[in-house]
């Protein structure tokens, strides 16, 4: 028996050609695999917008979101319409489109009245696009004659209450995945599964943090022993820097689960951070493909490196960052000061990037979401108040709208030289480095800059390191 898991992203179902394109690929393979999941995100675009309309319902505005579910009902509509035949399910389907925008707007309106949006009442709405989109292509492949159903993952995928944020409890998924998907299979259905989302035990609706849908994939993957895990984009893979920055950035034919972990870990948004954690566990071969040009093999990610010395594979940016440091002559005689000072950031559950050293031993300093800044700043002034009060410490501060800017390659390793190219490269390029770090998994190098300097700082690795290291294998 072979199995594959294959996801189609945002922009693989952004629009009612991409559906169409999206169902193609679906049919074909279904002739080739004796089991086929597929797995889908919301039409892009629909996630953020279900975000932005609790936000601002949240914020005391009483129309966004209404603005919102008009914009939303004629996308869909518009995909329905053009995909679904009049004598076939295209009412059925609009009927599907109207209850959950309703539900949107009722959502809000609650929100609104609350004056507030809790993590968990983001995860019912911000769910809501997946559960539209898998209907529409669950409906497309039947009228091409293929037999297929739509699945909420909340029914299969059983998650912690971290709201935003949910990590799978595997042992759990398993057992509902067997129970639920197994006997669609048997039966010849091709199930369409709704990604980035999931449940509590309880039956809570949570989400499994922005671009999930990856993560969903290879969730499934795993519980159902796929022999390999397909997730459809629209560039031709891991490429060997964002695209839209780089625009002769090229396709990597071939990378490590390690590489691919730290290229998206640092920002390549192209396969979510998560994701390879399930398939590296079972060593399922994972490949990353483009929609749009199916023909073109797209990247596969296999668990050991090749061995391509003294290469540096991608080149990756991570925005929307701030640099927070620890300063004070009086630091250095203290005990514990960076324990305390992590343990204060980790009670605001805001995740550490990068810890830098800095150029003195009188501070310590480290990269975090710019949105998490004021409450890890407070809650260190407040662990720290008795040190800031003696003048050990001085200050507590923030540089604003910085990136991280990483390497990635593990050819890096054990390879003198790579970190003097990569600073070589910037040095011409004029652009300042703020601080710089080794990943631990010694593939990777960061460094920080500023904002404006970072996409000259990612063409310029990438055209004097990446480029001039001859091609990549
Ligand atoms: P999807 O909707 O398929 O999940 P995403 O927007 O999440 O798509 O990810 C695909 C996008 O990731 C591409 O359009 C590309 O702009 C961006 N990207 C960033 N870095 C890379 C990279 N190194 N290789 C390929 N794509 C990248
Ligand atoms: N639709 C979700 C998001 O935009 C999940 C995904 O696209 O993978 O984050
Ligand atoms: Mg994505």
């Amino acid at each position: 028996m072979t199995t594959l898991t294959m996801k189609f992203g945002g922009t693989s179902v952004g629009s009612p050609e991409a559906f169409a394109q999206a169902a193609n690929i679906v049919l074909e393979q279904a002739q080739k695999w004796d089991h086929l999941v597929v797995v889908v995100s919301a039409m892009s675009g629909v996630t953020d917008a279900l975000i932005r309309g609790a936000l601002t319902a949240a914020s005391g505005d009483g129309q966004t979101y209404h603005a919102i579910a008009t914009d939303l009902r004629a996308c869909h509509y518009r995909a329905v319409d053009t995909l679904l035949e009049p004598d076939g399910e295209r009412s059925s389907l609009l009927a599907v489109v109207d209850e959950y925008l309703d539900g949107f707007a009722a959502f809000c309106h609650s929100v609104h009245i609350l004056g507030e949006v809790t993590p968990r009442a983001m995860d019912a709405i911000s769910s809501l696009g997946e559960r539209i989109s898998a209907r529409i292509l669950a409906a497309v492949l039947r009228q091409q004659g293929a037999h297929s159903e739509a699945v909420d993952a909340t029914e299969l995928i059983v998650t912690d209450d971290t709201f935003q944020n949910a990590a799978p409890l595997l042992e759990a998924t398993r057992a509902r995945v067997s129970a639920r998907l197994a006997p669609l299979l048997d039966e010849g259905i091709i199930p369409v599964v709704t990604g980035f989302i999931g449940a509590t035990e309880d039956g809570v609706t949570t989400t499994l943090g922005r671009g999930g849908s990856d993560y969903t994939a290879a969730i499934l993957g795993d519980c159902l022993d796929a022999d390999e895990v397909w997730t459809w984009t629209d560039v031709d893979g891991v490429m060997t820097a964002d695209p839209r920055i780089v625009p002769d950035a090229r396709v990597i034919p071939v990378l490590s689960y390690s590489e691919v972990g730290e290229l998206a870990y640092f920002g390549a948004k192209v396969l979510h951070p998560r994701t390879i954690r399930p398939v590296i566990e079972r060593g399922i071969p994972l490949w990353v493909k483009n929609t749009f040009n199916p023909t073109c093999p797209g990247t596969r990610i296999v668990h050991e490196p090749e061995s391509a010395p003294s290469t540096v594979k991608a080149v990756t940016a991570i925005k929307g960052l701030s640099m927070v440091t620890v300063e004070g002559r009086g630091m250095m005689g203290v005990p514990g000061i960076a324990a305390r000072t992590f343990s204060a950031v980790a009670g605001r559950g805001a995740s550490v990037l990068m810890i830098v050293q800095a150029s003195s031993e009188q501070s310590i300093c480290f990269i975090i979401p710019t949105e998490a800044v004021p409450p890890v700043i407070r809650a260190i002034e407040e662990e720290m108040a008795l040190e800031l009060g003696r003048g050990d410490i001085d200050r507590v501060w923030s540089l604003d709208d910085v990136v991280i800017v990483t390497a990635v390659g593990a050819g890096m390793r054990g390879t003198p030289g790579i970190a003097a190219r990569i600073f070589g490269a910037l040095g011409r390029g004029n652009i300042n480095i703020i601080a710089i770090a080794q990943g631990s998994s010694e593939c990777s190098i960061s460094l920080v800059v500023m904002a404006d300097d970072a996409a000259d700082a990612v063409r310029q690795i990438h055209s004097e390191v990446i480029l001039n290291a001859g091609p990549e294998t």
